[in-house]
């Protein structure tokens, strides 16, 4: 049967938008944030709720299509799109009920951390989330997820306390520790591989509304010396304390000197949740190196979950390749510095962002996602635009990931994984929770119908 006469048969059930090639919002529609990744959907269907979530899902796989899900389209290998099949999109469903006296927060899988952090502030409230307002909820949270409130607080991942999935048959069922506890364990860390989240329960804490944060920096040839004492000076640091590192080109914003706007640097980025007056106390070690660039205030949380929305903007061309550190000897600043100096994109950059605090106190055997010993986790993100370019800045990204190598752990974030193969996607669990998953996988979506991810292919 033609597709047409098939989508008319999905019409019938489904009651969002559902955009096809040749529809004036097919471009919008197909687009996700990677503008490397180009492809075209047979339908994109935009659902209103869970019942649109089935109805998509069961006509995926009565008519054999490819499915690709999309929560906020972040991913950095581009997932949330396909050629030819059917795109699965939630982000039309974007409610949100918090229950201040639980502190519990119910999320609809298209909800963004911008709009998740809005709705839990309004009580005081917040779970650890990304640091770019605009990413999904859903992709983040189901790799893992690590923000600025994640030393304190744990992984996004760990912050759950139950989904509402989609299976493959198009079923319905909720996971948590009580509920389906394996599948509650695969979908903490283990991706989309399970079905389509179509709300997420989080446990909440109190936090702000106002944090002491900021960005500090300095010219890149201050950057050994930076790092070595940002080093020192985060071991025992209170979890209070969230902060990162990056090797940026420095934006011609006011708080930069003239002098350095649009030249290389080395910033730090963090965000003290903690009592105002301590975190000043914790953070005057930094403010000591006297930063020229300085941006540094008791801020809404709220704003700094949007502090760096403006270094990366969707529609950029982007490649990622990311590693853990046990630790940042003196060899591997020099290695990132070398490496950092050489970026052919000023919108480039290089991050090492402190893991530690309660990421570790949560058992390795608890969550699919694991690696939790890793002191920092670096990731070089090239961002450009001129499509030409792209040799030259996947290149770059691949050589810092490679000047760290002999450094690294060997452990994967998924969740900052481009299209690398599926031995990578299994170096991010190790063998052991690889076959957990891929037995899980093999229960719940025996045909790999979810497979358009960073995939773990069900168990034979
Ligand atoms: C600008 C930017 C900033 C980022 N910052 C952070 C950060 O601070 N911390 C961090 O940990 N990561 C961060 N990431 C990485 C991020 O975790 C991943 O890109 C994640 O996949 C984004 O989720 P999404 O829903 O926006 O993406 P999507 O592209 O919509 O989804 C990615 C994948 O997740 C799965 N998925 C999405 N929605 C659903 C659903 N409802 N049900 C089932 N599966 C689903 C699918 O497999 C999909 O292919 C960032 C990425 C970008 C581009």
């Amino acid at each position: 049967m033609a597709l047409a006469e098939t989508l008319e048969s999905l019409s019938a059930t489904f009651r969002g938008p559902l955009v096809t090639p040749g529809d004036p919002d097919y471009e919008q529609a197909r687009r996700v944030w990677n503008a490397m990744v180009d492809r075209r959907p047979a339908v994109v269907a935009r659902c209103t709720g869970p019942a649109d979530v089935v109805a998509a899902v069961n006509y995926a796989r009565e008519n054999d299509l490819p499915i690709a899900v999309r929560g906020g389209a972040h991913s950095a290998a581009g997932k949330g799109t396909c050629d030819d099949g059917i795109v699965i999109d939630l982000s039309l469903m974007r409610g949100t009920r918090v229950d201040p006296a639980s502190q519990t927060v119910r999320a609809q899988g298209g909800v963004t951390w911008g709009q998740f952090d809005r709705e839990t502030q309004a009580f005081g409230l917040a779970a650890p989330g990304g640091v770019v307002s605009t990413t999904g909820i859903a992709g983040l949270t189901l790799g893992g997820g690590f923000g600025w409130l994640t030393r304190r607080f744990g992984l996004s991942c760990d912050n759950l306390l139950s989904v509402d999935l989609v299976t493959a048959d198009g079923g319905q069922v909720v996971c948590s520790e009580i509920e389906n506890p394996d599948l509650f364990w695969a979908v903490r860390g283990g991706g989309g591989n399970f079905g389509v989240a179509t709300s997420f329960e989080y446990q909440l804490h109190p936090v702000g509304p106002i944090i002491l944060g900021g960005i500090m920096g300095w010219p890149l040839a201050q950057a050994t010396e930076i790092l070595a004492f940002h080093r020192e000076q985060t071991r025992g640091v209170p979890d209070e304390l969230g902060i990162s590192t990056a090797f940026v080109t420095a934006p011609p914003l006011p708080f930069v000197p003239d002098s350095l706007q649009l030249q290389p640097a080395i910033v730090v980025i963090f965000c003290w949740s903690g009592d105002l007056d301590e975190g000043r106390e914790v953070m005057r070690p930094w403010l000591d190196h006297a930063p020229p660039i300085q941006m540094v205030d008791a801020l809404p949380y709220t704003f700094m979950q949007s502090i760096q929305d403006d270094l990366a903007p969707a529609g950029r061309h982007s490649y990622w390749k990311a590693g853990y550190l046990a630790d940042l000897t003196d060899d591997a600043i020099a290695a990132a510095a070398g490496v950092a100096a050489k970026v052919p994109s000023p919108f480039s950059l290089a991050e090492l962002v402190l893991f530690g605090g309660a990421v570790a106190r949560v058992a390795e055997n608890e969550t699919a996602f694991g690696q939790r010993d890793g002191r920092f986790i670096f990731n070089a993100i090239s961002m450009w635009e001129d499509p030409s370019a792209t040799d030259a800045n996947v290149a770059w990204a691949r050589e810092f990931h490679d000047a760290l190598q002999p450094f690294a752990t060997g452990g994967v974030y998924v969740n900052f994984l481009s299209e690398e193969g599926p031995e990578r996607v299994a170096a991010a669990y190790g063998d052991e929770k690889f076959a957990r998953l891929a037995r899980i996988k093999a229960e719940v979506d025996p045909d790999n119908r979810f497979r358009l991810n960073q995939n773990i292919p069900p168990a034979k």
